[in-house]
């Protein structure tokens, strides 16, 4: 007998009807020999009508209340499909995330499990009961027992670590499409269906905006080796398996909070070449990476700044072995990328740094913590390590350093993080790039994150852990961080621009804590740009193959779009780009990676 979780999302208990479909499908499964427990999220959109009741009383209503309020839709829902079971003859009985024991942090609309008791729980499935439990929500392990709730998206979170808990044989995921595919069908409709995809591919995609999936609940999953699927509850198909590698062993204790970084790494085998003052309009990106993906030269890193003036700064790193070659490719173009300065025409300058290393910090648990990457700057600083470029995604972040400084570097982050030492050399995630998959799985637009860029930042050991240490003191989340290559020298001291993007409801609030910081900090103008889209690509098979970010970069230049900054880690390649082209850009770069089937996609009604 094999112990399921499934869980249901809005639309799928929508309605009495898909109420009652979800009755017979949970039905079925018992009579076919298993355990259920069944988590569900609130009915259609009403923990959306919630949310706007609530801004109508107030603009600012208290976090608590909000969860409060909003942790009603799940009670609703978890009710009438107890109700429905029982009305055709399936023992039931629905449990909130207090009656459970799903016990998270005090923090309010963004709690993290910590523990999630499973007496109960075991017990009504002993007494041959389908157990029913509101997702999203839990209870504060304070005293005063307070209602809280994990964040949108949160009932798939609740569902895994559920499944995790009890070490269940499978969690099954049932939405309103037939499992994962290449990208939103709502936005591109040719979008095909997924087989498989690993845990690696699917954080990425998770956190870049495909919501078919919240980035926790891939995190847990990843973490515990929860067998994961997700399916339509429309039909019989067999959907997208998440896989995971085997993992370590991991306390159920501190569920979602236990050790944010699995492994500090080094390489040192890389060098960087930076090409200085390129126009900023569509079509240099692809250009440049075109031509060295001709020579079949391979790219680590890719970062591209916030423009200054008209021109931009594109810098990446390459195996140190190929510099000779890349170097010859950069500086034979550089001529061809000239940008207009006061009427003269000036050339892109070529810049090569040989003494470099890569230092990174990777865990799945980094996700949405913004002291994380903080520490890793802060401790850098501490060290006297001066950080010449950043790359982050969501399951590390890597500095590029002085070679000098790597092993004091590696040394100070081990310390800080608690790693022992490892083997340098191991890939982390283990990446398993096949080599039928196609080096991009899938592409992802997120709509909802702003830019912000702080002017003439001095180029010394700590303003980054500075910036973002204020920023994670008040719990803003921080992606994409990018410094530009570029150097001002203001009264003696170097400076550079720092651009990185955020949430935008936290925007303008992490606008004005900078600016509060930036007097004493000695930086200048904090600029924000709300109107951005992120659009990415993912996939594993990425991996050594030279010519994936020239395709993406060529695809938005043949539509015109302007790429306003980029910045990759192994397996994604992210380009920020003015918001009134997003979806455009989305669609572009699916056609391009050929990820469209003949058949179009229909929601179902
Ligand atoms: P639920 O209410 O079941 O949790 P969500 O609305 O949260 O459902 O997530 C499902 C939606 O995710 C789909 O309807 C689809 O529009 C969107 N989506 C975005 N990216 C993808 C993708 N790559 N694959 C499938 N669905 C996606
Ligand atoms: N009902 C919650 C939301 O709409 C949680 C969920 O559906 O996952 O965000
Ligand atoms: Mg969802």
């Amino acid at each position: 007998m094999a112990l399921i979780v499934q869980k249901y999302g809005g639309s799928s208990v929508g309605s009495v009807e898909r109420i009652q479909a979800v009755a017979k499908r949970v039905c079925e499964t018992v009579k076919a020999g298993n355990s259920l427990v069944v988590v569900v999220s609130a009915m259609g959109k009403t923990t959306d009508g919630l949310v706007k009741l609530a801004s109508e009383i107030s603009p600012h209503p208290s976090k608590r209340e909000m969860d409060m309020l909003l942790s009603t839709g799940e009670q609703v829902s978890i009710a009438l499909v107890s109700m429905a079971l029982q009305q055709i003859g399936q023992p039931a009985i629905s449990l909130t995330g207090a009656q459970v024991g799903i016990v998270t942090e005090a923090e309010h609309t963004r709690a993290r499990i910590l523990h999630i008791a499973t007496q109960r729980i075991e017990k009504c499935l002993e007494e041959g009961r389908v157990v029913v439990i509101a997702g999203f929500q839990g209870i504060s392990s304070t005293e005063e027992l307070e209602i809280t709730t994990l964040g949108r998206g949160g009932s798939d979170t609740s569902a895994v670590a559920i499944a995790a808990a009890l070490n269940a044989d499978k969690c099954e995921i049932y939405t309103d499409v037939p499992g994962i595919l290449t990208t939103d069908p709502r936005l591109v409709p040719e979008a095909q269906l997924m087989e498989q995809i690993t845990s690696d591919e699917m954080l990425e995609l998770a956190s870049l905006g495909a919501k078919v999936l919240h980035p926790r609940a891939v995190e847990i999953a990843r973490n515990y080796g929860v067998r994961l699927v997700v399916r339509s509850s429309w039909t019989d198909h067999p959907g997208t398996i998440v896989d995971s590698p085997q993992p370590k062993p991991r306390s159920l204790i501190n569920l979602e909070i236990a050790r944010p970084v699995d492994d500090v790494q080094f390489d040192t085998n890389q060098a960087k070449i930076s090409l200085l003052r390129v126009p900023d309009k569509p079509g240099i990106a692809a250009q440049l990476f075109g031509e060295i993906a001709r020579q079949k030269v391979d790219v680590d890193l890719i970062i591209q700044s916030i423009h200054e003036g008209n021109t931009n700064d594109i810098a990446f790193t390459v195996m140190k072995r190929i510099l000779k070659k890349a170097e010859a490719v950069a500086s034979a173009i550089a001529p061809a990328l000239r940008s207009s300065n006061h009427g003269e025409l000036e050339e892109a300058e070529v810049m090569v740094q040989e003494q470099i290393a890569k230092v990174s910090i990777a865990g799945a648990g980094m996700i949405g913590r913004p002291g994380v990457a903080a520490e890793m700057f802060a401790t850098l600083a501490r060290k006297g390590v001066n950080i010449k470029m950043i790359s982050t995604s969501e399951v590390k972040v890597s500095c590029v350093i002085d070679s000098a400084d790597c092993d004091k570097a590696v040394t100070a982050l081990r310390e800080t993080f608690n790693i022992e030492e490892s083997i340098p050399s191991s890939p982390y995630p283990p990446f398993s790039p096949s080599s039928s998959q196609p080096p991009v799985r899938g592409v992802a637009l997120d709509m909802k994150q702003a830019r912000l860029g702080i002017r003439r930042v001095p180029d010394l050991p700590g303003m980054a852990g500075k910036i973002f240490g204020t920023l994670a003191d008040n719990k803003i989340s921080v992606d994409m961080i990018i410094q530009s290559q570029r150097c001002h020298v203001i009264k003696g001291i170097p400076t550079r621009d720092i651009a990185f993007t955020v949430a935008r409801v936290e925007a303008k609030q992490a606008q004005e804590l900078l600016q509060k910081a930036a007097i004493e900090c000695g930086w200048g103008e904090v600029v924000l740009d709300m109107e951005i889209a992120k659009v990415s690509v993912v996939g594993a098979g990425m991996v050594g193959q030279p010519g994936v970010a020239a395709k993406m970069f060529t695809a938005l230049s043949q539509e015109q779009i302007n790429i306003q900054m980029i910045t990759t880690s192994e397996i994604k390649i992210s380009c920020v780009v003015a918001e009134d082209q997003g979806v455009k850009a989305l669609q572009a770069i699916h056609t391009a990676f050929e990820l469209g089937g003949k058949e179009k996609f229909v929601m179902p009604t």
